[in-house]
């Protein structure tokens, strides 16, 4: 248990840095990745920069592994960290250079507060993702003005499928320097028309099933509520064993890409565990939610959407019937964890678990006066926003007196001061 809330908040945080937007500079230099499949076990990348430069140093650096799972083609160029501990590409020499060419090594890795940059399907199938490629001539200071050209080679049984598209063998496409995406890469074509999703034909069936079929009554229930998504979710399921014994569950949304990748010992053990497809469904309500909240983060308060989040599981698994013990033990967890914050528990605690319960609290009083309870804040604390007001604790506190009263309000505001 401990595992997948440390993961969630991992998702947190991902969720958190999805902000990040293209500024208008002109002229906007343009590096060509292009990253080939041999075979499933051999990939490679190679850069090509406008113009010669003397490293191509990363953008995201959550830990230095490329240095280990990265090897250049030509023994003249290595891997190695900036005076700022970016991961960089050099010669080694220090001449100036063009392009380059690395081996990678397209295995599950988890990395901190980062997407896994490859998440295998026991298909042969992939899905990796852009940003972790994305450099910058020289320095990073001016990313934004960067657009990227992405190639992908792939086997010419493959497809190869990014957002509303679907290639076979070789796809392009230019991205900007802001999070990047999923790019799936494998033997499965899009052929559900209810729903886009790559599902691991590895998991066990009865998790496959449930993929399947719970999500679209989900995504149902939160647009009825909410506003519907201008395009339907894209859902990577994907599944890899691990030989150190190791086991857990990552996952996400990046835009409208929701994944979660499974790792470690048997499924179908993990399966039998009473909790598995309440747990697994509570996370897929948590991160189908954040897809609902249009993009409304403020990471100093993170208890709003992350408690937000935390709600809409709470509230879909209760509105489909039969799951009223497993709801109280969530919610008796949730007000374990959350009285550790007041003496120095996890910024998880905070966000997730008393977020969780100071949003039932608020729903509660909402439903005196609005029939949609907390949805009816989130529209509302929506609607103050794209007028201009800052996403913060104090723009939604407000947004919640409007709708109750400023005793309702207080109440709240002293129960988050217990837990700064
Ligand atoms: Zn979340």
């Amino acid at each position: 248990m401990k595992q997948l809330l440390q993961l969630g908040l991992l998702a947190a945080l991902i969720v958190g840095l999805t902000v990040a937007v293209q500024q208008a500079q002109a002229p906007a230099p343009s590096i060509a990745i292009t990253l080939s499949k041999q075979s499933a076990e051999h990939w490679q990348v190679a850069y090509q920069s406008p113009q010669p430069v003397h490293q191509l140093v990363f953008i995201r650096n959550p830990d230095q592994s490329r240095q280990q799972r990265w090897l250049p083609l030509d023994s003249a160029f290595e891997m190695s960290l900036t005076a700022a501990n970016e991961e960089r590409i050099r010669r080694r020499d220090g001449a100036l250079f063009e392009q380059v060419s690395l081996q990678l090594t397209p295995t599950y890795v988890a990395l901190d507060k980062d997407y896994a940059p490859f998440s295998p399907f026991t298909d042969g199938g992939m899905a990796w993702f852009t940003g972790r490629f994305k450099v910058c001539p020289e320095h990073c200071d001016n990313s934004a003005a960067i657009n990227y050209d992405f190639t992908m080679q792939a086997l010419a049984s493959d497809a190869i499928r990014i957002p509303a598209q679907q290639f076979t063998g070789t796809a392009n496409w230019v991205e900007a320097a802001d999070d990047g995406q999923v790019v799936y890469v494998g033997p499965q074509q899009q052929t559900d028309p209810f729903l886009d999703s790559v599902i691991d034909p590895g998991l066990p069936y009865a998790l496959q099933t449930s993929l399947r079929y719970d999500l679209p009554p989900m995504l149902q229930y939160f647009a009825e509520r909410l506003q519907p998504l201008a395009a339907p979710p894209i859902l990577f399921a994907s599944f890899s064993p691990t030989d150190d014994g190791r086991y857990g569950q990552q996952g996400g949304v990046i835009g409208r890409q929701l994944f979660v990748h499974w790792y470690g010992h048997s499924m179908h053990e993990r399966m039998t565990e009473a909790n598995f497809i309440n747990d697994t469904l509570w996370f897929f309500a948590h991160e189908v939610g954040h897809l609902y909240q249009s993009n409304i983060y403020s990471n100093d308060d993170a208890w709003i959407h992350e408690g937000v989040a935390e709600f809409m599981a709470y509230d879909y698994l209760r509105a489909s019937s039969g799951r009223d013990d497993y709801l109280q033990q969530r919610l008796a967890q949730a007000e374990q964890q959350c009285q550790t914050v007041a003496s120095g528990g996890s910024a998880f605690a905070k966000h997730y678990s008393c977020g969780l319960l100071l949003a039932v609290t608020m729903h509660e009083r909402l439903l005196q006066q609005h029939a949609a309870g907390l949805y009816r804040l989130w529209q509302a604390y929506k609607a103050v926003h794209e007028g201009g007001a800052p996403v913060d604790a104090t723009t939604y506190l407000q947004v919640y007196q409007q709708l109750t009263d400023a005793a309702s309000a207080a109440a709240i505001h002293q129960q988050l001061q217990q837990l700064r």
